[in-house]
């Protein structure tokens, strides 16, 4: 690939506002074969796991590679019936999910009022929690209907569910949601 002074002056500016692949593709080279093998040594020698897309009730299946137990790449399993490799542009940045530095990763709580958060360990956070639904359950359960049904229930709680919830969590969660009396359950994935 030839490179004129005018060129190179352009891909300088594409390195600046952007990656110097933006800059190299936007003199026109073709850089798939380079993206292709950069990606294939990422995984190269890789553990590849089955997986699934956390997002929504698509389900659409993934492989996930590890090298040395750490993920280093997932991408759509081209064995999957229904998404044949592909993966939607949220499916694609699962990798993002587990890898990512702006995760937190503590409890952070922002008190009535407050303008700033403060971190709690996870246990006060969880006794706080139930805490607060034993009493909300505790004042607004209501047991029979004015005509005597019985309905054991309180509508002052809803449980709103994550897509990135498993199928296994979701089962433990309306147990534990009905057994409480809960009666307004959701999950973003049905959305
Ligand atoms: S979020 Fe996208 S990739 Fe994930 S299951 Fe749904 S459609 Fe598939």
């Amino acid at each position: 690939m030839e490179v004129s002074r005018r060129g190179f002056l352009k891909v300088g500016g594409g390195v600046a506002g952007g990656t110097a692949m933006a800059g190299l593709a936007a003199l026109g080279a073709n850089l798939a074969p380079t993206l292709a093998r950069a990606q294939e040594l990422r995984i190269k020698d890789a553990k590849i796991t089955p997986s699934i897309c956390p997002y929504c009730s698509v389900g659409c299946a993934t492989l996930v590679h590890t090298v040395d137990g750490r993920i280093v790449n997932i991408e759509g399993d081209p064995r999957s019936p229904h998404n044949e490799g592909t993966l939607c542009p949220k499916g694609a940045a699962t990798f993002q999910l587990h890898v990512n530095p702006n995760r937190p990763i503590k409890v952070l709580h922002r008190a009535p009022g407050a303008a700033d958060w403060e971190v709690w360990d996870l246990e006060r956070a969880m006794e706080r929690v139930t805490e607060l639904v034993k009493k909300t359950r505790d004042e607004t359960f209501i047991e029979r209907l004015p005509n005597g049904k019985l309905v054991n229930m309180t509508p002052a709680i809803f449980s709103l569910g994550g897509a990135t919830l498993d199928i296994e969590w979701n089962h433990l969660q309306q147990k534990l949601m009905r057994g409480l009396g809960i009666v307004a359950v959701e999950n973003q994935a049905r959305i």
